[in-house]
């Protein structure tokens, strides 16, 4: 089975567990909190992971974004980056 998912196009977070080279490398990230498009899938760890997935947008709870459609998002890919001292997708606009 294929999911197509919004990638995540970069990610400056290199603190995170999941980033290497600027890139996520999660299998799948949330995004938000119903209100702040924060990365719920940030994990501040000493390690990183190994995987090679480029990361996809599995679920993204602001719903007021303009690229929020039923709780999915709609974007074809995403930016992340530092907002509010935490991971934020930084392609949020809204609408
Ligand atoms: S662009 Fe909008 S809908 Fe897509 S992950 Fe970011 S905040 Fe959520």
């Amino acid at each position: 089975m294929t999911v197509e998912m919004p990638s995540i196009r970069s990610c400056s977070m290199t603190e995170c567990a999941y980033n290497h080279d600027h890139g996520c490398h999660a299998r799948a990230i949330t995004i938000g909190d119903g209100i702040h498009p924060g990365c719920d899938t940030f994990f501040n760890c000493g390690s990183h992971c190994g995987s090679n997935h480029t990361a996809g947008v599995g679920a993204c709870k602001v719903a007021n974004c303009k690229y929020n459609t039923d709780l999915e998002c709609q974007a074809g890919e995403i930016m992340v980056g530092s907002d509010r001292g935490g991971a934020a997708c930084t392609t949020f606009m809204a609408g």
